[in-house]
């Protein structure tokens, strides 16, 4: 039988991936209205699972075009009330004129939401380029000043560390992230992204470029990988080689591709640790077990507040 002792350090001293090294860390979680009952009750399970972590935040999602628009706030107004944890409404810019966006964020803020990730949304379906609509917010940065005419609410904005597609470049995409926290935003969530060192790099040239707010990163637990591919496709993250290599030959093995998909979240978010991250945003995809176990991993756990790492607390 193998040697079961203990060591606190892997050959090489690196921490072995169960060392929980974290003191202070903290999660936000995201998740999607449902379309149906079923889904619901997914959706619900997940949030009562993923609640007694005491995420910063729980962000719900505002279906392309705002197509979700009731749906999203009762699903933020139901989250507040049923977990008692601040909730976020996602609200973007397509397809609604100014004032019938401004009648969505006073709703909110009379029903007690205070926090919204304010962004410009994507073009509807059918349409593949993004035009404003006539007498709406053209951008993500003119909705956050929008909004903190309606209210002292708190904003978070996206920000990308692969440069948004549309963007004409890096330096541009920068620009645009400053003019969001120049019009009163608080913390910048990013698209995801696998490689550490892609967000590890994008964090230091926003601070070289005077940008001091928090920019969390938005970590995605890959299951479906073949969907995950289009997504990123879309949105323009890259997927590294070794992560196709990882999921090669496992499309029909949900189990395996679950393992390896915690597996990579965990390592993917002990390098940002290492590097001082302690704020993680899980796009949970209405699912919570490995968003769970990630955070298990990171000290982030139900009950007893973050970990410190030495197993005593
Ligand atoms: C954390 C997160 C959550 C998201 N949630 C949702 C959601 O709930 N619903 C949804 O539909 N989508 C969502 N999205 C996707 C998002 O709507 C798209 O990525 C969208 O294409 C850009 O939104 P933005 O807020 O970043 O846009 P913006 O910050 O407005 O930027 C969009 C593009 O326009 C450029 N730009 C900005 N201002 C100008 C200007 N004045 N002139 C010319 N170009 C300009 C920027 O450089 C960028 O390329 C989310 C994305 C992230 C990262």
């Amino acid at each position: 039988m193998a040697d079961m002792r203990t060591h606190d350090a892997a050959p090489g001293g690196a921490l072995p991936v169960a060392a929980a090294p974290a003191r202070g860390a903290t999660a936000s979680f995201e998740f999607f209205p449902p379309k149906d009952e079923a889904a619901g009750k997914a959706l619900w399970a997940c949030v009562e699972r993923l609640a007694p972590l005491a995420p910063a935040f729980m962000s719900v999602t505002y279906g392309a075009g705002g197509s979700t628009r009731e749906r999203t706030h009762a699903v933020v107004a139901r989250i507040q009330k049923d977990t008692g944890i601040a909730a976020a409404a996602h609200l973007t810019c397509v397809g609604a004129g100014r004032g019938e966006i401004d009648d969505v964020a006073r709703r909110y803020w009379d029903a007690g939401i205070r926090h919204i990730v304010a962004l410009r949304g994507d073009p509807p379906e059918g349409e593949d380029r993004y035009t404003p609509h006539p007498g709406g917010y053209a951008y993500a940065a003119d909705l956050v000043q929008g909004l903190m005419r309606i209210g002292d609410f708190e904003v978070s904005v996206a920000a990308y560390p692969e440069v948004h597609p549309e963007a004409d470049s890096a330096a541009a995409d920068l620009d645009n992230l400053k003019r969001k926290f120049d019009a009163g935003a608080k913390r910048a969530i990013t698209q995801f992204f696998f490689a550490a060192e892609t967000y590890l790099r994008f964090r230091d040239t926003a601070a070289a470029a005077g940008i001091g707010a928090p920019i969390v990163p938005g970590i995605l637990p890959v299951t479906n990988f073949k969907q995950v591919l289009r997504f990123a496709g879309m949105c323009g993250a890259s997927v590294p080689g070794w992560m196709v290599e990882l999921f090669d030959g496992l499309d029909d093995d949900l189990e395996t591709r679950k393992l390896i998909a915690a597996t990579v979240a965990a390592e993917q978010c002990r390098a940002l640790l290492v590097e001082g991250v302690t704020e993680f945003h899980f796009y949970t995809l209405n699912r919570a077990d490995l968003v769970y176990a990630i955070c298990h991993i990171l000290g982030i756990r139900a009950g007893h507040g973050p970990t410190d790492g030495t197993g005593k607390n």
